[in-house]
């Protein structure tokens, strides 16, 4: 396990006890310290009281029957009230309806708000994700560049993404080469998930390019998988309302909210219809958790020209409807990949000015948004 002595000196102080971080991420907390157990493990304890040959509609409802309770036997758990030990191991359980749901889900992809509908399981591929039904990763490790709570990170990079924004840092693992990287079946990323948790990640992080179009395999794999380690989404969150079903299963979530104007979106990553898609499925993250609120990183990558059109009204709409986030206000923007070669582009083809940054940082100030311990 990872000694404390060897973390980043600001991944130790955020744990402070009087960090607000403790009480914001108090469940991932207590699942570091095994008091209480990963989401993805209650999953596999629950009646799911259905036969996974039934139809769609009937698995969707058993899937609905279950989730509007979840929130509330994950808090028996954490509150001691009810023993996870207690709960037997039911013929099919809430897991293996998620995976069953989500292998009908490839038949006609939804994974994401593009809808492509193709069959990735009779070999098509996605219009977007250029992905039929394999999961490729480009690398797993315990990252210790991500925000101070997370490091460090045991981190899992898929190939792939369905975005294409002009400025990806990762294009070459999500754009230009998706079929890159190596092949990985359900039972091996359990096994790397396993490795990454006994060299002392905190946490399992599964990003990209992007991880929804690996949804399946990602679900799949939690059933070969029994460790106790805190489940990770770090995501666009372009994913559509059934993904975000599935995904209740998760207990941190690392969102980034990029745009506030769809026209912005549909400019820079090629996406339509972006703010009420990411708004509405950031809102379900926040409602999902044993808390009275979800646990959120929300990662808003302040971009030149763009912090009175997408920055402010984005800090104003988390203050306003996940107060209980941590926002990572970041700075990292620069310009690549597309950016600048193509004239069409110049607006961002330079660094936000420390003077743009302070007015986020500021206006976020004032808005009583939590981000300090986190940018
Ligand atoms: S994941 Fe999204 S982009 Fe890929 S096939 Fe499915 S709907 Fe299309």
């Amino acid at each position: 396990m990872m000694v404390w002595r060897l973390l980043r000196p600001d991944a130790k102080k955020v744990w402070d006890d009087d960090s607000v971080v403790k009480t914001l991420l108090k469940r991932y907390w207590d699942i570091i310290n095994e008091k209480t157990t990963a989401k993805y493990l209650i999953t596999k304890r629950i009646d799911a009281k259905v036969e996974l040959n039934e139809d769609l509609p009937k698995l969707w409802n058993a899937h609905e029957r279950i989730r509007k309770s979840f929130k509330n036997m994950i808090q028996r758990i954490d509150s001691g009230e009810l023993e996870y030990d207690s709960l037997d191991n039911p013929k099919v359980s809430y897991l293996e309806l998620k995976v069953e749901l989500a292998q009908r889900m490839l038949e006609e992809c939804i994974f994401c708000e593009r809808r492509c509908r193709v069959n990735r399981r009779e070999g098509e591929k996605g219009t977007w994700c250029k992905l039929d039904e394999r999961a490729r990763i480009s690398s797993a490790f315990l990252h210790h560049g991500e925000e101070a709570p997370l490091v460090p990170s045991g981190t899992i990079f898929f190939t792939s993404c369905n975005f294409c924004c002009v400025f990806c840092q990762n294009y070459d693992i999500s754009q230009v080469y998706p079929e890159n990287g190596v092949e990985i079946s359900p039972e091996k990323l359990a096994s790397i998930s396993r490795n990454l948790r006994r060299e002392g990640a905190r946490n399992i992080n599964y990003v990209g390019g992007e991880p929804t179009p690996n949804l399946h395999v990602i679900i799949e794999s939690l059933q070969y998988s029994d460790i106790n380690v805190t489940q990770l989404w770090n995501s666009n969150l372009y994913c559509s309302e059934e993904t975000m079903k599935l995904l209740d299963i998760m207990d941190v979530w690392l969102p980034d909210l990029k745009y506030y104007s769809d026209e912005c979106a549909k400019e820079f990553s090629i996406v339509p219809n972006y703010w009420a898609v990411v708004s509405r499925n950031l809102k379900m993250a926040y409602d999902y958790g044993g808390l009275d609120h979800g646990e959120i990183i929300i990662r808003h990558l302040v971009m030149p020209n763009h912090v009175d059109c997408c920055t402010l009204p984005i800090l104003e709409w988390i203050a306003e409807n996940c107060p209980k986030s941590l926002v990572n206000i970041m700075a990292q923007y620069r310009p690549t990949h597309l950016v600048g070669s193509n004239k069409k582009y110049s607006s961002i083809n330079r660094r936000p000015t420390s003077a743009e940054m302070d007015k986020a940082y500021k206006y976020a100030d004032e808005l009583g948004i939590t981000w300090k311990p986190v940018s």
